[in-house]
């Protein structure tokens, strides 16, 4: 694995060079969803202290087995029931996908006394077996979504359609690059992130202006099962 993560962190730096933006412009995600907290402490031990994961069951038991200079992403899909656990555990919220999930969000963290980083989930591809908002919804819910003075909104965030190859992303990244300025011009809102890039195209994803990409099965390898329905 440490092979594996300085093989991802020398890609990243190329990626880097390519597109002309600083190294410090990108944070890795080191995705560690269905790997044991010893794995996580090897990756870590590399000097990786940005770990994603996907289902609150699962991360936190890892969370409480780590140490706590470990830093944490919430990127999987947010249940209800789920959020007054996961908002003191993460420190970012990758995938809010609805109005009144992020309406709901802004109401727990104030009895919390939290002030959350998030992310707004795009489903770019209109595909039906994903969440996210739709391009064209966000921009008629961005000044309710910025009234929600809790939430301290990063940017957007998509998982596109899958392709046959990494070029087969671009499109989408760039479409999600091109909502995020024009929310900015039409509700002023300050999208400074993008959440893009996953194993297969992440480096794509940083010449098309991601700030983080979410790398999992290139750092730990491939998952032996499935977490959740749209991904493995
Ligand atoms: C699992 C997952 C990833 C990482 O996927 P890999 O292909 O293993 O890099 C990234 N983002 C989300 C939302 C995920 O659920």
């Amino acid at each position: 694995m440490a092979e594996q993560l300085g093989e991802v962190e020398s890609r990243i730096a190329a990626a880097c060079v390519r597109a002309g933006r600083p190294r410090e412009s990108v944070e890795l995600i080191a995705v560690s969803k269905t790997f044991p907290a010893e794995a996580i402490s090897e990756v870590a031990a590399c000097g990786q202290v940005l770990f994603g994961e996907s289902r609150l069951q699962e991360a936190e038991p890892k969370i409480a087995a780590l140490p706590s200079s470990i830093r944490w992403h919430f990127i999987g899909g947010v249940q209800r029931n789920k959020v007054r656990k996961i908002l003191p555990l993460f420190e970012c919220i990758h995938a809010i996908d609805s109005l009144k999930l992020a309406g709901y969000v802004d109401q727990v963290a104030a009895e919390l006394g939290l002030f959350p980083k998030v992310f707004l989930q795009v489903n770019v591809g209109g595909e039906a077996s994903k969440g996210g908002f739709e391009p064209g919804e966000i921009r008629e819910v961005m000044s309710s979504l910025l009234g929600l003075k809790r939430l301290q909104i990063q940017g957007l965030m998509t998982i596109p359609p899958a392709g046959p190859e990494a070029e087969s992303a671009r499109k989408w990244f760039v479409a999600l690059r091109e909502l995020r300025d024009q929310l900015q011009q039409e509700a002023g809102a300050a999208l400074h992130q993008l959440s893009m890039g996953m194993s297969g195209d992440y480096e794509v994803a940083i010449e098309e202006g991601a700030t983080l990409v979410r790398v999992g099965s290139a750092i730990f390898g491939n998952r032996a099962y499935r977490v959740d329905g749209e991904l493995g």
